[in-house]
């Protein structure tokens, strides 16, 4: 079977969001999205102490695709214009169908502001395309131990769970609408893993901290690697201890149109989704 090489590895510019420093390693100067992959932040890892364990992105919409919480440690807290109240622990999943409008906020979960710890999580944001970004909103999450482990080719003490997707017979708990495949990885030194691959899919491999390799290429803290869409096999080594985020999706291929929370098609869409928010019809919530 024919192996995925890296065809580049994108660095994170940074910002702040929610009282964090975020590296943002999609989009950037030099790429727009992979598609479908539109934005990549993550947070972390920090560790705070109880008096300081109060993150908080309040109240705010979105349109147009899904925005998704991957949390790697500590414990977050969803609220939504759909009516959920959800808190989750690490490693833990908490996936957005914004389609055509939800207002959401993120906290701290209670116990993590009581304890403080370890906090680290993944933004990301994955595009709709046009027939599916007017459908009706929803919210999915999935918890530790509901998420199915992969196995590697030499078991170790290391984890890969399958959020989203089939992989070795077995079936991540995340619905994607548009067929995304992702793993959350927490790799110890020296495990190798092969996956399976779509043909033609968009692979993205991301390493929230530590060293692993494709093919004869390093990726280090903070980097993407993007792969080419040729092949049918990822073969990954950790080199040590490693945090690993791993998306595979199939190009969209339509024209984007983004403004702040809103992902669309064309300027006009972008424009009817403020103000569709401003007339409410993505709903309320007080928080
Ligand atoms: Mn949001």
């Amino acid at each position: 079977m024919e192996k995925r090489s890296i065809v580049s590895i994108q660095q994170p510019e940074y910002l702040r969001l929610g009282g964090m420093t975020i590296a943002q390693a999609l989009p950037n100067q030099e790429i727009e999205q992979a598609d479908p992959f539109l934005l990549l932040h993550h947070a972390g890892p920090v560790m705070l102490k109880p008096e300081f364990a109060n993150f908080y992105v309040g109240p705010h919409p979105h349109r147009g695709f899904e925005p998704i919480t991957f949390l790697f440690q500590g414990g977050v807290r969803h609220k939504d214009s759909l009516g959920n109240d959800s808190s989750i622990q690490a490693p833990g999943v908490q996936w957005i169908t914004a389609s055509r409008g939800i207002i959401h906020s993120e906290q701290s979960s209670d116990a993590f502001k009581e304890n403080g710890g370890n906090f680290e999580l993944i933004q990301l944001w994955v595009n709709l395309p046009a027939a599916q970004k007017m459908i009706p909103p929803a919210y999915q999450k999935a918890e530790t131990e509901e998420l199915p482990l992969i196995e590697f080719n030499n078991p170790n003490a290391g984890k890969l769970y399958l959020v989203s997707g089939e992989q070795q017979g077995k079936k991540g708990p995340i619905n994607s609408l548009t067929g995304i495949r992702s793993y959350m990885g927490f790799f110890e030194a020296n495990e190798t893993l092969d996956l399976n691959l779509n043909p033609d899919s968009t692979t993205l491999v991301y390493v929230l901290e530590g060293h692993i390799t494709i093919g004869d290429q390093e990726v280090n803290n903070k980097e993407l690697a993007i792969l080419d869409q040729k092949g049918s096999q990822l073969n990954l080594e950790s080199l040590k201890h490693s945090r690993v985020l791993i998306l595979e999706g199939n190009p969209l291929e339509e024209e984007v149109v983004s403004w702040g929370p809103y992902v669309m098609n064309t300027q006009r869409e972008i424009m009817e989704a403020m103000r569709d928010y401003n007339m409410g019809k993505m709903g309320f919530l007080a928080d």
